[in-house]
């Protein structure tokens, strides 16, 4: 009697595990992004034949963001995993355990800058600021690289995934003009933001930004930090502090008030927010360009 229930729950074990190997037909298309930037080159150049899941809900910043369990059964089973190592571990500890078929850390290809110098941040020596995206050159890179990662997970359509790709490097390519050429010739070339997920676009397009927080938006800035913030934005005539989308706006409000000065929105397009569901990378950058000229003056 013994036996036989010992041999009815290896088969079903068997069955069980075969299940899994073989992977319920939903996986077989997926393709998971850590969040919305990396969501946004997979949507464009994967779309049409591929589920592609945004591994972070909509209102949430990915910084350190917590996977369920739900979420890490997803990515074992989807054929592709984009992400950016050393975000939200998490990720980075599914993406390589559980890993899909075919994995892309973005960091791979990319290029990460440390963390700017004299920005008033504490950061270890290994952290890299992860905020590429705010460099459209640098998207591009990274649009190259997963339509290569998407050729080879499913070949069939590897032609097509290679001409999405070009088409969306051609719009960054534009997206980077317009940046350069506007950006140009600003009164003020000072940027004071929320936290510090600016320093690719400072340092692609020759502006100062100067973050009130650090790399991870809930850092809170010491009351000296906030003095000689104050005292610069007065000496270099600074005309708006930017707060995002995601984070709360109080502190940036609140130092815009004291000094009066103008409280605007520079999105760090971490995420999307619940009320923006048309936005996109595109539209998101280039609101954020227009913003830019208004604050510094830009002819
Ligand atoms: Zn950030």
């Amino acid at each position: 009697m013994r036996r036989v229930v010992v041999v009815g729950v290896a088969l079903g074990l068997l069955v069980g595990l075969t299940a899994a190997c073989r992977g319920p037909r939903s996986g077989e298309h997926t393709v998971v992004a850590s969040f919305y930037p990396l969501y946004f080159i997979a949507e464009e150049v994967a779309g049409r034949y591929n589920d592609i899941v945004d591994l972070t809900p909509p209102g949430v910043e990915p910084h350190e963001y917590e996977l369920t369990v739900r979420q890490v059964a997803q990515i074992d089973l989807a054929k592709v995993g984009f992400y950016e190592g050393g975000v939200a571990p998490s990720v980075d500890q599914a993406m390589t355990n559980d890993s899909p078929d075919h994995a892309l850390d973005v960091t791979s290809v990319v290029h990460l800058a440390a963390p700017a110098a004299g920005s008033g941040i504490e950061s270890t020596s290994d952290q890299k600021d992860p905020h590429f995206w705010q460099d459209p050159t640098l998207m591009a890179e990274a649009t190259h690289a997963f339509a290569e990662t998407m050729a080879e997970a499913d070949p069939a359509h590897a032609a097509y995934y290679r001409r999405r790709a070009l088409r969306l490097t051609q719009q960054l390519v534009d997206l980077d003009e317009d940046y350069r050429r506007t950006l140009r010739s600003c009164r003020i070339d000072t940027v004071v933001v929320s936290h510090d997920a600016f320093e690719y676009l400072a340092r692609r397009y020759g502006v100062d930004v100067v973050p009130i927080a650090g790399l991870e938006p809930d850092a809170e800035p010491s009351l000296q930090r906030l003095h000689d913030l104050s005292t610069l934005i007065r000496a270099r005539g600074v005309t708006t502090v930017f707060f995002e989308t995601l984070a709360s706006p109080a502190l940036a409000r609140s130092l815009a008030g004291d000094l009066g000065i103008r409280a605007a929105v520079l999105d760090p397009i971490e995420g999307l927010s619940a009320d923006q569901p048309h936005a996109t990378y595109l539209t998101l950058m280039r609101q954020n360009l227009a913003a830019l000229a208004k604050a510094g003056d830009c002819s």
